[in-house]
């Protein structure tokens, strides 16, 4: 899966939306359970009452299925009402019993299964008596007489809801031109949720072929994993067969059934490549689908294995939950990450459609035909996917940078591995929740950060071939996290499991640093990273703090450079340095996933040799680092102010990414006097590039450059609230209003965040008439973001009335409360309606919608705040699953810790700078 909201903005939004999911409560069965005979027999059954043995041998694990019966094929058919939101299902199950038994237990939960009978050789059908157990979202069948091994069938009837929680086969609406509602029937089954569709074994080792039958309105089309091998008219429906899948998991099997329009295919090799979008979307595929014939094919070649599918599907569903999904060969997709305007679209938002496309391809190989064995390899899945999508789109767009813009995704997994509260990449999972949990930025953008260390060390060459022999070894089966490294260690000819050990089975990250000693040695020792002291209220969770690093290290001296790569085992290694050296520069192309700390003199030589020396990852680095010693207490704010005046001649978008954050983290923890004085340092800092940019790209600019435009401008008329630049964007937004192509695109969002932010009543109904009729996916996030952005507070209670009366799609209401959190003039007000509405909102929002609503929370820097926020969700004993919660208020601990520590020194420094 992919997370919702783009990677492209600013390092705060990037963490305060990570990609969370919120565990599943089991509570919420029993109100929407369809059978009342079921909810009797869920609510009667002991709990842990024949607790089956796992996977393995000797332990009882109550969320595995025994495994004396497995399932080879599922014959399914399905019959969904649109109208009625409503589906019947049969299927039959080919599965093979290994063990004299009278029971069979599957995963079934929100089914009314009307009957059950199993079938051997002989013909002779028994019927099975059904309960259910709740809690464990178990269907127990039972019979009154053993089974023997061999070959058996099992037919079962069911009934269930098409629910509008965006989980299992849900309903999705839209509307048409005209006003007319419709309804989409859609599936999202990972991680646990096909069990909400049919009856099955739903773990990701159970594989099996899937056969699927869909029975439709003869006016709608279906779309399932495989391509169509029959379609017939019967009893005034359409019967859809599809092909028999390859052997896959359960969670991967995805049908689509409603009014949607595919575009021509594309051949890749031997598979047509279509994508699908509602009626009058279908002009917004064409950039989705280069890159997806683009990364399909890139794939096909650095995997050395063809698509194990045989067609592939890319479909944009108008309710999403998650960005996209990994169906094998049905692809689904929240709109903002599959269509796209070309000519109207920021670099940003075409970056993110490329991302996620590129994501999704990867994953046919990486999860599809090769499997975690265990949701505790979720991590593996997900960060190999975030890896290969760089990779993919870097050789797809080389000029786009990509790994240079990595860096903001690394320190996203920097800030919250950077706490207390973090947890190892990869950790025992027992209970599908535990499973939930691991949808977050430690999954995705640290596993992908360690991976991309691991390729740099061992070599891109080496790095294939191990993760090819890794597929070829596995295809069509299971494995697990010691199963790549192995593959890796065999090519590398290196103990690559001992090497990566740490990075995934410790929490938190090293950081080193470097200092000379007295016999002029360079020392680097390592510690672990934290923001806060020791003595933090949130718990110590020990570990040793040693990691193996592969290090590179950039040399100067007497003129000459000389790199050196290395591996640091031990907490403290001393280097001799040449005795001209002039500078030393740790973290070299800066793919380590560590923070460096530079005794003062070190740092000094490496400035005054002239950042611009640096590459642009080691910039990034530099400055990011530095933001966070001073945010953890080791340097002095003001010194980390100063250093920011060496900034003022960078023109690259990631490492203002740096600057903007933190800033914008001051805007947060700044006391209402003083942020005028804040405005103006802004105005300081940014205006040169502003002046030196224009308004207007010049001839032969790079995307990058347009894009660093428009988040500059955004910045100084927001952050720097800068009257000129305000006054500018009014009128180049009126220009725009009557050409659309008076403006660069990648300005346009810019004019309409700073306009929303000076905005009154006329400018906010306007907006919200713009988000209404907008012409794409993207100006309908923009506008519906920046109803968040005004400061008038009549303006903002209406926005955040609006997120719970049914008016915003639930795929998007969530985002909006954290954005208005977000917001400085908004964040008490929406605070207080999070309180007054949470009932509600835990019953209407996607569960991981809702769990990242509550990540806006770090935006409450203040004392009172802060003590109101823990006291809501200690008193109310809410649980986000993981350790998500927890995280958040350590987050917002440390804004309130810098707000106390470092406001007086920053008040002085502000008022000298003015
Ligand atoms: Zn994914």
């Amino acid at each position: 899966m992919t997370e919702p909201i783009g990677r492209r903005q600013t390092l705060q939004a990037l963490i305060t939306h990570a990609r969370f999911l919120l565990a599943i409560p089991l509570t919420s069965f029993l109100s929407s359970c369809l059978d009342s005979s079921f909810v009797q027999a869920a609510t009667t059954r002991p709990k842990g009452e024949n607790m089956n043995q796992g996977s393995s041998p000797g332990t009882v694990d109550p969320y595995r299925l025994p495994r004396h019966v497995v399932p080879i094929r599922y014959d399914l058919r399905l019959e969904p009402d649109l109208p009625a939101s409503s589906f019947a299902g049969e299927e039959i199950i080919t599965l093979t019993i290994h063990q004299p038994t009278s029971e069979i237990v599957l995963n079934a939960i929100e089914l009314n299964i009307t009957s059950a009978q199993i079938e051997g050789d002989s013909g002779l059908a028994r019927q099975a008596t059904m309960t259910l157990d709740a809690e464990l979202q178990r269907c127990h069948l039972t019979f009154t007489t053993s089974l023997p091994p061999g070959a058996w069938r099992l037919t079962m009837a069911f009934r269930g809801t098409l629910n509008d929680k965006l989980r299992g086969f849900y309903r999705s609406t839209y509307k048409d031109e005209r006003g007319g509602t419709h309804n989409l029937a859609t599936t999202q089954f990972e991680a646990t949720d096909a069990r909400r569709a049919f009856p099955c074994w739903d773990e990701p080792d159970f594989k099996a072929v899937f056969a699927t039958t869909l029975v439709i309105d003869p006016t709608l089309t279906a779309v399932s994993n495989s391509t169509i091998a029959s379609e017939t008219l019967a009893g005034g429906k359409k019967v859809v067969r599809f092909a028999d899948t390859m052997k896959m998991s359960t969670y991967l099997v995805a049908f689509i059934v409603g009014r949607i329009e595919p575009t021509d295919p594309v051949m890749i090799g031997q598979t047509p490549l279509r994508l699908w979008a509602i009626p009058g979307k279908k002009h917004l595929t064409k950039f989705g689908q280069d890159i997806a014939a683009a990364s399909l094919s890139f794939f096909e070649s650095y995997y050395g294995i063809r698509y194990p599918g045989d067609k592939l599907d890319l479909l944009a569903i108008p309710d999403f939950a998650s960005g996209a999904m990994e169906n094998l060969g049905a692809i689904t997709y929240r709109e903002t990450a599959l269509l796209v305007d070309r000519q109207s679209a920021t670099h940003g938002e075409l970056e993110r459609v490329a991302d996620v496309v590129a994501h999704e391809n990867a994953h046919m190989w990486f999860g599809d035909l090769v499997t975690m064995s265990w949701w505790n390899g979720l991590w593996l899945n997900e960060a190999f996917a975030t890896f290969m999508e760089m990779l993919a789109v870097d050789a797809w767009k080389p000029e786009w940078k990509r790994w240079d813009s990595f860096g903001v995704s690394r320190a996203a997994a920097f800030s919250v591995d950077g706490l207390w509260s973090t947890r190892p990449i990869e950790y025992p999972v027992q209970a599908p929740k535990d499973a939930e949990a691991m949808f977050d930025v430690l999954t995705y953008e640290k596993g992908a950060s360690v991976l991309r260390m691991l390729e740099q060390h061992i070599g891109p060459t080496v790095f294939r071939d191990g993760v090819r022999d890794y597929l070829h070894e596995h295809a069509y089966g299971n494995a697990d996290t010691n199963d790549l490294w192995v593959s890796l260690g065999k090519i590398a000819k290196q103990p690559v499991p001992d090497l990566m050990d740490g990075w995934i089975f410790q929490p938190g990250f090293p950081l080193i640093t470097a200092e000379i000693n007295l016999s002029g040695q360079l020392v680097l020792s390592q510690q672990r990273f934290f923001y806060l002291p020791n003595s933090s209220p949130i718990t110590h969770h020990p570990s040793p703090g040693i990691w193996k690093i592969p290090l590179q290290m950039r040399v100067t001296a007497g003129g000459k450079t000389n790199t050196s790569r290395m591996l640091l085992t031990e907490k403290d290694t001393t280097i001799p340095l040449p005795h001209d050296w002039e500078s030393v520069l740790i973290n070299e192309g800066g793919h380590g996933f560590y923070r460096v700390r530079y005794a003062p003199d070190l740092l000094d030589r490496l400035l005054n040799r002239g950042i611009d020396r640096l590459a642009v990852t080691e910039r990034f680095n530099l400055i990011n680092d530095a933001w966070a010693i001073t945010v953890a207490g080791h340097m002095p704010l003001t010194d980390y102010l100063d250093l920011t005046a060496r900034f003022t001649t960078e023109r690259d978008k990631n490492v203002w990414a740096v600057l903007l954050d933190s800033f914008s983290f001051l805007n947060r923890i700044i006391t209402v006097e003083d942020r005028p004085a804040l405005e103006a340092f802004v105005r300081g800092r940014i205006g040169p590039a502003v002046a030196d940019l224009g308004w207007v790209p010049r001839s032969g600019e790079s995307e990058l450059t347009k894009q660093l435009r428009g988040e500059l401008i955004g910045a100084q008329g927001k952050l720097g609230n800068d009257p000129a630049i305000q006054r500018r964007a009014a009128e180049l937004y009126r220009a725009y209003r009557n050409d659309t192509t008076a403006v660069d695109p990648n300005v346009v969002p810019s004019l309409v965040a700073i306009l929303a932010h000076t905005g009154d009543a006329t400018r906010y109904d306007e907006f919200n008439e713009r988000f209404r009729t907008a012409a794409t996916p993207q100006e309908e996030r923009r506008y519906l973001f920046s109803l968040a952005s005004f400061q008038p507070k009549a303006l903002l209670e209406r926005t955040i009335a609006r997120t719970i009366s049914g008016e915003i799609r639930t795929q998007d209401a969530p985002f909006l409360v954290s954005a208005i959190l977000g917001n400085v003039y908004g964040r008490e007000l929406a605070w207080g309606f999070v309180k007054l509405n949470w009932e509600k909102m835990d019953q209407i929002f996607p569960k991981q919608g809702l769990r990242r609503m509550c990540g806006g929370i770090i935006n409450l820097a203040t004392p009172e705040l802060e003590r109101d926020v823990r006291d809501f969700f200690t008193t109310r004993k809410i649980d986000l699953g993981g350790k998500t919660l927890d995280q958040y208020l350590e987050q917002l601990r440390i804004a309130v810790t810098v707000r106390e520590r470092d406001s007086l020194a920053l008040r002085k420094y502000l008022n000298t700078y003015r």
